[in-house]
C-alpha cells in the first residue's frame, strides 16, 4: 500500500498547502499531513489549533489523516512505515533549502525519498507567513485561506 507523509508547520494551512494535499492524495493510497511540533519557533497557532484547522479543510478527502510529530522528519517517516515525504516547491528560493533537506534525509536514511510537487501557479506567491502578516494588519485573506481558517485568524488578531 503506497503511503506518504506531508510534513510542515501549517501555521496556518493555506490554499497552497491544500492544493498540494489534494494532488498528493490522488497519488498515494494514504497521505498523512504531519504538523511539526517545533519548540524553537513561536507559532501563531498552537499545534492543536493547526491540527483542528487541517482536519476541517481535509474533511472531504477520505484518504488523508492529520497527525503531529517532533524531532526528525525521517524518524517520523519510519514510524509511519512510509518511504515517501511530500514537499511543495514554489520558487527557486524554496529549491535550495528543499534540495539540501532532501539530500540530508537521503544520507540519514537512504530508503526514504522526497517527492516534490510544484505549486499551482495561482498559489505560487502564497506562504503562511505572508498570510499572517496580511491578517495582522486586518487585510483581506479570503483568497489565501479557507473561510474557517480566515475566521480563526480574525479571532486571533482581534484578541492579540
Ligand atoms: P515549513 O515551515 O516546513 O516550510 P510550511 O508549512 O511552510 O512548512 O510548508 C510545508 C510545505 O508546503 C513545504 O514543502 C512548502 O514548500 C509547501 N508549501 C507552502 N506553501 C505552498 C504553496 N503556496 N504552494 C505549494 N507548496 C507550498
Amino acid at each position: 500500500m503506497a503511503r506518504a507523509i506531508y510534513p510542515g508547520s501549517f501555521d496556518p494551512v493555506t490554499k497552497g498547502h491544500l492544493d498540494i494535499i489534494r494532488r498528493a492524495s490522488k497519488m498515494f493510497d494514504n497521505l498523512t499531513v504531519a504538523v511539526l511540533n517545533n519548540s524553537d519557533k513561536s507559532p501563531l497557532f498552537s499545534v492543536d489549533e493547526r491540527v483542528k484547522m487541517l482536519k476541517e479543510v481535509c474533511a472531504d478527502i477520505p484518504n488523508v489523516k492529520v497527525d503531529t510529530f517532533s524531532g526528525l522528519t525521517i524518524d517520523y517517516a519510519k514510524k509511519c512505515d512510509t518511504d515517501v515525504i511530500i514537499r511543495g516547491l514554489r520558487a527557486i528560493t524554496d529549491f535550495e533549502y528543499e534540495l539540501q533537506m532532501a539530500q540530508t534525509n537521503r544520507k540519514l536514511m537512504p530508503s526514504v525519498d522526497t517527492v516534490f510537487l510544484t505549486t499551482s501557479l495561482e498559489y505560487a506567491y502564497l506562504s503562511s507567513s505572508i498570510v499572517r502578516e496580511v491578517a495582522s494588519y486586518g487585510g483581506d485573506i479570503h483568497e489565501f485561506v479557507t473561510e474557517g481558517v480566515a475566521a480563526r485568524m480574525r479571532e486571533k488578531f482581534s484578541t492579540n
